[in-house]
This record gives structure tokens, C-alpha cells and sequence, in this order.
């Protein structure tokens, strides 16, 4: 799966909202989450970030942002 960092807080560039297959992303009132268990790894949305604010779990230090975006897309409104 691929995670939401803090590089998107404020930014919000929502680029790759409109390329996702699957519609994972999910809004907050500073940034956005992608919901893990429905991304399909696909990678699209990565280069269409300007902030490079979305990284694949796979990058180390990413378990923290994987837990976060778990979190934070079963709290806040699909986009
Ligand atoms: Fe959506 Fe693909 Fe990005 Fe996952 S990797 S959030 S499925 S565009």
C-alpha cells in the first residue's frame, strides 16, 4: 500500500485523488489519508504528488504513516 505523509499537510494538491482507480483517499482538515486496506498498490498517484508527500509502506520509517492513515481514513470523509 502506498501512505500519505506529512509533506501533504497544508498542501492538499489533491492531483492524486483524481487519478486513484479506487477512490481511497480520504480528506482531513489539513491533509489526506489513503485507506490501506483499498489501495491496490497501484502507484499512479505517486509521481502527481508536488509535495512527494506519498510513499510506498515498503520505505523505511513508514510504519508510523501506515498506522496514521489506517487511522485517520476511518475518521474522515471519502474524496
Ligand atoms: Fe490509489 Fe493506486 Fe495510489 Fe493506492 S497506489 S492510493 S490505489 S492511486
Amino acid at each position: 500500500t502506498y501512505v500519505v505523509t506529512d509533506a501533504c499537510i497544508k498542501c492538499k494538491y489533491m492531483d492524486c485523488v483524481e487519478v486513484c482507480p479506487v477512490d481511497c483517499f480520504y480528506e482531513g482538515e489539513v491533509m489526506l489519508a489513503i485507506n490501506p486496506n483499498e489501495c491496490i498498490d497501484c502507484g499512479v498517484c505517486e509521481p502527481e504528488c508536488p509535495a512527494e508527500a506519498i510513499l510506498p509502506d515498503t520505505e523505511s520509517g513508514q510504519e508510523k504513516w501506515l498506522e496514521l492513515n489506517a487511522t485517520f481514513s476511518a475518521q474522515w470523509p471519502n474524496v
